[in-house]
């Protein structure tokens, strides 16, 4: 038997209610589907902490800055489905529309401003994408209002954001972050990445390892102007990123450095196209 799919707000909420009546802690795991290894362990940590886990499956329009990737976002339903399943998820939330989600217009809903770490990286680079993924999270979070949320550490300035509504606007739900999933090869998981073409899929490791290689000379005392300018020409050689940003800040604001203190929590944070692709990952880096 399989997992039982909601289609609708008022079921999804009416099963979170009788699960919650009956004792059950609960999970919930957003995603935009075309579920990957990356999703499945969200699912697991949550499937192992709380009685019930719940997935949602929307591809959020409002979080999307361009249409075109829009149209294009990845959509494999019956296998997500199987992923689902096989992690231990016990119901998924799968709007049959937006309305679902939004009965009226989505900023209607809210009007929440993250500050500095809402409009840096992603922030510049895919305006209106940040109060986008807030409004949703929020709406998400009144219709499935579960004990604890898992996110992934791939989207870290989401993450951020995600912990600055929930502690703003009071919303009673505890927030895990779960670290990325990687393929062997150093690439983060990403539904993107199934649009990358074979010699891309060879190249694109290198995001990876050029973040290791700063994180390294960061560790062994080299100078951060250094490093970051080293890392900057290491991406463009040869053409094969076109680099939105790479970044060395502070894990806290988001805020990029000019040195690192003792005991400093660092992140490195890099987008960048690869053909089509636009890619992000990030390492965090902790000096003792
Ligand atoms: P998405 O479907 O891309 O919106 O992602 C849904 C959730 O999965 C988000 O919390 C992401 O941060 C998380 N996620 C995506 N890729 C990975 C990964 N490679 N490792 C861990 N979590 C991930």
């Amino acid at each position: 038997m399989s997992i039982p799919v909601f289609n609708t707000a008022s079921d999804i909420f009416s099963y979170v209610a009788h699960s919650r009546a009956a004792g059950k802690t609960i999970g919930f795991v957003p995603t935009m589907g075309a579920l990957h290894q990356g999703h499945a362990t969200l699912i697991g940590q949550s499937a192992e902490e709380n009685n019930i886990t719940i997935a949602s499956i929307f591809v959020n329009p409002q979080q999307f800055n361009d249409p075109a990737d829009f149209d294009r976002y990845p959509q494999t339903f019956d296998q997500d489905l199987h992923l689902l399943e096989a992690n231990g998820c016990s119901a998924v939330f799968h709007p049959a529309s937006a309305s679902e989600v939004y009965p009226e217009d989505a900023m209607r809903y809210l009007s929440f401003d993250a500050g500095q770490i809402g409009e840096v990286l992603e922030g510049k680079h895919r305006p209106g994408h940040f109060s986008g993924v807030a409004s949703v999270l929020k709406r998400l979070f009144e219709i499935i209002p579960a004990d604890v949320a898992y996110f992934g550490a791939k989207d870290y300035q989401q993450w951020l954001i995600v912990s600055k509504l929930v502690s703003d606007l009071h919303i009673p739900i505890r927030l895990v972050k779960v670290p990325t999933f990687r393929a062997a090869s150093g690439l983060a998981m990403s539904s993107r990445n199934t649009f990358l073409r074979p010699e891309e899929l060879q190249q694109a490791p290198r995001l990876h390892q050029v973040m290791h290689e700063a994180a390294e000379a960061l560790a062994a005392r080299t100078m951060l102007s250094v490093v970051r300018a080293e890392a900057i020409r290491e991406l463009q050689r040869d053409n094969i990123f076109t680099l939105d940003y790479f970044d060395i800040c502070s894990a806290e604001t988001l805020q990029p450095l000019d040195q690192i203190h003792p005991h400093q929590d660092v992140i490195i944070l890099v987008a960048a196209y690869l053909g089509k692709v636009r890619l992000i990952d990030n390492l965090s880096v902790r000096i003792e």
